[in-house]
């Protein structure tokens, strides 16, 4: 006999806490405050990131020696999937209260870097970001890139702009990536910079989701060379070092779960609608709606944990992650579609999550590398198995 596949019973008891806190806490705040909330008050924060804390539910994606919680990413795959289940939940999963990670790339850093920065963020004493998009374009930014630093003494000066940065209106520091070697597709290095240093502006990008992103301004910003990340001209290599293709793990775990909590409004609602002296779940039309949204969700669900998986084990796990990337996008997409459809003009009012999801939904098809860059990624690896890709 084929043993069937369970998740651990920790993990399930970790998945049914944050699930509980959701329903507990968050979605009863949720009620309270406007439609399209990106915090909650500051009391309401405290009181519940104490919580998190003594539950043992804090950052739990950082590193044990870090502060975290240290899951690994099949586990935090769960977990996120549970966590985002809440209007403001895709980008801002439970408001920060179970912690916000620092961008991944500064546990690359040495032990300055990660003190000055990685340790007080986990701490929620700062708030970092990541810069790779520039307004010349974001799809292929080994090309892209045009904001470039020079030396100067043991310092570095960078001039250019960054486009579309999450994070960067409310945070204190973040990774720029650099032109270094302007002869050199992939003569790129990554500083840590602070948004209160002269020389940085930033300006914030009115998009379709409340958390908006801002667009940066380096006008001859000194950065001391003990905060370039990793080695000159080797940003590119930290990047390739699979840290992009990692983020599309649980940002696509995140796009499941969203798509869960819109199909079970769906389901609900068309068991209590009435219309033609009958429930919506009466009706064929209506029960295939949901019948789409229950299929495309459960492959999603196994494709997000394969990739998880296969990071875990140290494959080579690029395309896996690019499959769950595209699937768990245009899944949110039309899951949440269809629940609109299925709650009528309700679906549209802001009086439910739907109508935010339904904005939301759309940028994950172009966030965290679009679609398109993914097909090309799945292609690649089609046409050229195990083949060398940038
Ligand atoms: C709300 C939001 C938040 C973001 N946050 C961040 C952030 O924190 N940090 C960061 O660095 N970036 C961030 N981004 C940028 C995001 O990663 C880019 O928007 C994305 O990579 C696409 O780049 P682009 O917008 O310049 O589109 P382009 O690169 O100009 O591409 C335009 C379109 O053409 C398609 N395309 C490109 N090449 C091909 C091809 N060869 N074949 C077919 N189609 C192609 C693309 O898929 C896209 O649909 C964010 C974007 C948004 C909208």
């Amino acid at each position: 006999m084929t043993e069937r596949y369970e998740l651990p019973e920790e993990l399930r008891l970790t998945r049914n806490l944050v699930s509980d806190f959701n329903k507990n806490e968050i979605i009863p705040l949720e009620q309270e405050i406007p439609h399209d909330s990106i915090t909650i008050p500051e009391n309401d924060f405290s009181r519940l990131s104490q919580k998190t804390k003594e539950m043992g539910l804090w950052c739990l994606a950082v590193p044990e020696k870090h502060g975290g919680a240290g899951l690994s990413l099949f586990a935090n795959a769960v977990i996120a999937e549970e966590m985002v289940q809440h209007a403001a939940g895709l980008y801002c999963p439970a408001y920060g209260t179970m912690g916000d990670a620092p961008p991944e790339i500064i546990w690359a850093g040495d032990e300055y870097q990660i003190k000055k920065y990685g340790l007080p963020t986990v701490e929620h004493k700062l708030k970092g970001w990541f810069a790779i998009t520039e307004p010349s374009g974001g799809s292929d930014p080994a090309r892209a890139i045009q904001t470039h630093a020079k030396r100067d003494g043991d310092d570095w000066i960078i001039n250019g702009s960054k486009l579309f940065i999450s994070g960067s209106p409310w945070g204190n520091w973040g990774i720029v990536f650099a032109r270094t070697d302007p002869e050199s597709r992939r003569g790129i290095t990554a500083f840590i910079v602070e948004n209160d240093w002269p020389g940085l502006t930033v300006e914030p990008v009115p998009v379709m989701r409340a958390y908006y992103p801002g667009q940066l301004f380096f006008d001859d910003l000194r950065v001391p060379s003990e905060n370039v990340l990793g080695e000159v001209d080797g940003g590119w290599d930290l990047l390739a070092n699979k840290l992009l293709a990692r983020a599309r793990i649980p940002y696509s775990a995140s796009n499941l779960g969203v798509a869960v909590a819109a199909h079970k409004m769906a389901v609900e609602y068309s068991k209590t609608r009435e219309t033609f002296g009958a429930p919506l779940a009466s009706r064929q039309a209506i029960q295939w709606m949901l019948v789409d949204s229950e299929i495309e969700i459960r492959a999603c669900r196994w494709l997000v944990w394969e990739a998880a998986w296969q990071f875990d084990n140290g494959e080579d796990f690029r395309q896996a992650a690019s499959v769950a990337k595209v699937h768990s996008a245009e899944t949110l997409g039309n899951v949440v579609d269809r629940a609109i459809q299925v709650h009528g003009g309700m679906g549209v009012t802001e009086w439910l999550p739907l109508e935010r999801w339904y904005r939301e939904a759309r940028i994950r098809r172009i966030g965290e590398g679009p679609t398109e860059v993914q097909k090309m990624v799945i292609a690649r690896e089609i046409l050229n198995p195990g083949g060398v890709h940038a």
